[in-house]
């Protein structure tokens, strides 16, 4: 609730599911990090458990309808964000809501045996599907409805899928799963196809703009970070909490924009460098992919409004399509090198001069 920005349509739609008789067990939130999957999952997790949502107790009769005309006078619609399920889980400290991922995080190796800590594995590990059955397996401390969140969903391996598999197709009936992804392709059908499909796409800036602003944001700071964000409410929210990553974008823009304009041996000069840096430190490139992203975004975009021909605007979805595919081919783990190079030999090659709010740069 307290994260969650946007997606009134989304949040209305998990509303209806939640009040179901029959709620789903499996959701597959899939749309880019930061745009608000895991909100919606916790928003999701504290609709199921919340205490107004709680069908009346037994006896409540006695003193008439009070009690659930008192409910429904209330100001606050469900989930209320006051009971102690809801706060608990808006905390992170429910003992029925979990948060997994690669890592170590319910692993439980094979009766009898015992392996090291994995802490930086990249994969889902089978002895972590593992722990997940046998969670599933058992009642919920507290909770109606326990809440299992992976993300990302797409990093089970192969064996690891199809364990999992048998769990979603014979789901216990007090628990959920929310799969996180921005790949779902990435995720064999058969989990897929078990799920309750949900597209996080990216929020308005406008929304973005708002939402920061309720949270108490400066409007200045607001409208940059809204900006900034390229429609991912979470990305938002850490640039207003520091504002000095701004400045680091506006830089690395730049960059980008410099690079998209150079020759190709500079080009390549720039993809040695930055395999380099990521085989030093991978989330180092990070911020750099997501200011690729948004320079063809915008680019993009201003071309489609200012009628660019068609091949200028497919040589730029062309791009961002290279960005997609070396976010995959980096943790798939190929060759670094040859990923790389291939992403920026992708790159449409641009003229700064047409574009007159690039001109401060020098070298143009
Ligand atoms: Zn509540
Ligand atoms: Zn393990």
């Amino acid at each position: 609730m307290a994260d969650l920005i946007g997606h009134a349509d989304l949040v209305r739609e998990l509303e209806a599911l939640a009040a179901s008789d029959d709620p789903p067990h499996a959701l597959l939130l899939a749309g880019t990090e930061g745009t608000g999957r895991m909100a919606l999952a916790i928003h999701y997790a504290m609709l199921l458990n919340c205490d107004r949502a709680a069908p009346p107790p037994a006896g409540a009769s006695l003193f008439g309808d009070d009690t659930l005309a008192s409910l429904e006078s209330g100001d606050g619609g469900i989930p209320c964000g006051e009971c102690r399920s809801c706060r608990l889980i808006a905390e992170g400290s429910h003992p029925d809501v979990i948060v997994m991922g690669p890592g170590d995080v319910l692993c439980k190796p094979r009766d009898g045996e015992s392996h090291a800590k994995h802490p930086d594995s990249r994969d889902i590990r089978i002895c972590q599907v593992r722990g997940i059955i046998d969670l599933a397996a058992r009642y919920p401390f507290e909770a109606r409805f326990r809440a299992i969140i992976i993300d990302p969903a797409d990093r089970f391996g192969r064996e690891a899928a199809h364990t999992l598999l048998k769990t979603l197709e014979e789901p216990p009936g007090h628990t959920v799963f929310c799969l996180l992804s921005a790949a779902p392709e990435s995720i064999i059908e058969t989990i897929v196809s078990r799920c309750r499909r949900i597209d996080v796409r990216p929020v308005p800036r406008t929304s973005i703009e708002e939402g920061l602003i309720a949270r108490g944001y400066d409007r200045e700071l607001a409208a940059r970070a809204a900006e900034a964000s390229g429609g991912r409410p979470g990305r938002a929210l850490q640039l207003a909490e520091q504002p000095d990553l701004m400045g680091d974008r506006e830089r690395l823009l730049e960059r980008c924009a410099r690079i998209a304009a150079a020759r190709w041996a500079e080009r390549f000069s720039y993809a040695n460098e930055i395999t380099d840096r990521y085989r030093k430190d991978r989330n180092s490139v990070v911020p750099e992919l997501d200011a690729w992203e948004a320079f063809w975004e915008e680019r993009l975009r201003t071309g489609s409004e200012g009628g660019e021909a068609r091949e200028t605007l497919s040589a730029m979805v062309n791009a961002l399509r290279a960005i997609t595919q070396l976010r995959a081919d980096l943790l798939a783990n190929v060759n670094t090198r040859a990923a790389f190079e291939l992403m920026l030999l992708s790159f449409p090659r641009v003229t700064l001069a047409a574009t007159p709010e690039e001109e401060p740069l020098a070298y143009a």
